[in-house]
């Protein structure tokens, strides 16, 4: 099995030979990293721009206007390069955004942009719908995602901030490329079929099927990948499907056991251990429960922690000052703790809730929850 911690490793030597030794023909590649929202951070992989280029073309290209939002500066030069390199046979403007251009003033360029269509992360994206007026959403025409699972909250502000927009939607990861065939429209949301010559399978399945997502698949130039964990949990189904494929695979989303991409910051449950363990005098165990809520036109993230704790019961000012400790000192991205990201308005105030039943041990130490609404 591969673990995402071996991708870090290749994708360190094969750019230490890149630069060591540069190509004849550097203008066919491109070196790019993937978001980072896993334990082991980014993964830099080094590509061929003539692979999967039709694809990407076709998801890329074939409208007037429109806007790529990934978040990162390389999907721009990635994007930039193949226009240049496969000469576009259409006239595509490209608004690409990056998290650092959300501002006020972004609402008139997009109304003046009017976009056709929208390439991006669906979180993302979430957090672009209010700089989008209700009349240039309506001119959307297709959505054309990746990257995350598409929550029944995120389906819901898409329908409606976009109402005349069909999905285009792939499960793909920088480092390998394409795992799935682009949407089947038959099968419902986060559902794929796995694109020809992929395998794939779920380790250790629970009760329900869901555990993690193995891939194998021959890459570009020969190389085989056995068995990826990519980082994702999913679910196997076997039903057949109008379409003839009679394999699909239901994504869950960036969720391990140890950690939950959310609204864009990553929730680890070592660092929830840390901040605990600073408090072991308050409380004995914890649980989070994390979820997206809707709050206007925005999506929000929101966490909830049960703590359980022997005897004394729990007053308010025990759970406020657990609240405020965790509040402070976790940190949720890099650089932002949970108190910056409330203040910046991207989560919700924390809630803490005091339990005197100890937590059910199943047999797995679960400690973090992703609650999909
Ligand atoms: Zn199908």
């Amino acid at each position: 099995m591969i673990e995402r911690k071996d991708f870090v490793r290749i994708g360190d030597m094969t750019l230490a030979d890149f630069f060591a030794s540069p190509l004849q023909n550097a203008y066919d590649w491109v070196v790019r990293t993937t978001s980072g929202t896993s334990e082991q951070g980014p993964i830099v992989s080094v590509m061929n721009l003539s692979s999967g280029s039709e694809e990407r073309q076709g998801w890329y290209f074939d409208a007037e206007r429109t806007i790529i939002c990934m978040g990162a500066f390389n999907s721009r030069v990635l994007s930039a390069l193949s226009l240049d390199k496969y000469g576009n046979p259409y006239t595509c403007a490209i608004l690409a955004v990056d998290y650092r251009d959300l501002a006020p003033e972004l609402t008139g360029i997009i109304s003046d942009f009017a976009p056709e269509r929208i390439i991006g992360f669906p979180s993302f994206l979430a957090r672009l719908i209010p700089y989008i007026s209700p009349e240039v959403g309506s001119g959307v025409q297709k959505l054309c995602l990746g990257g995350e699972m598409i929550t029944p909250v995120l389906a819901k502000l898409f329908a409606s901030s976009f109402p005349n927009a069909s999905y285009c939607l792939l499960y793909a990861a920088g480092e390998i490329g394409s795992i799935s065939e682009t949407t089947c429209t038959y099968l419902p949301l986060n559902y794929y079929h796995p694109l020809r010559g992929v395998t794939i399978e779920i380790l250790d399945p629970d009760e329900t099927g869901a555990g993690d997502l193995l891939v194998s698949k021959v890459l570009h130039g020969g190389i085989s990948i056995e068995k990826y964990r990519i980082g994702d949990m999913a679910r196997i189904h076997k039903n057949s499907c109008p379409c003839g494929y009679n394999l699909a695979f239901e994504s869950l989303g960036r969720k391990g056991h140890d950690y939950i991409k959310l609204v864009g910051a990553l929730l680890l449950r070592a660092e929830f251990d840390r901040v605990a363990i600073g408090m072991k005098t308050l409380f004995e165990d914890y649980r989070v429960e994390a979820s997206q809520v809707l709050d206007q036109r925005t999506v929000k993230g929101k966490i909830h922690i049960q703590v359980f704790r022997i005897g004394l019961p729990g007053t308010e000012a025990f759970t406020t000052e657990i609240a405020d400790r965790f509040s402070r000192e976790l940190f949720l991205t890099p650089s932002q703790t949970l108190s910056d990201l409330v203040a910046a308005d991207v989560f919700l105030p924390l809630s803490v809730e005091f339990t005197n039943v100890p937590f059910e041990q199943k047999h797995k130490d679960v400690k973090l929850f992703l609650k999909i609404a």
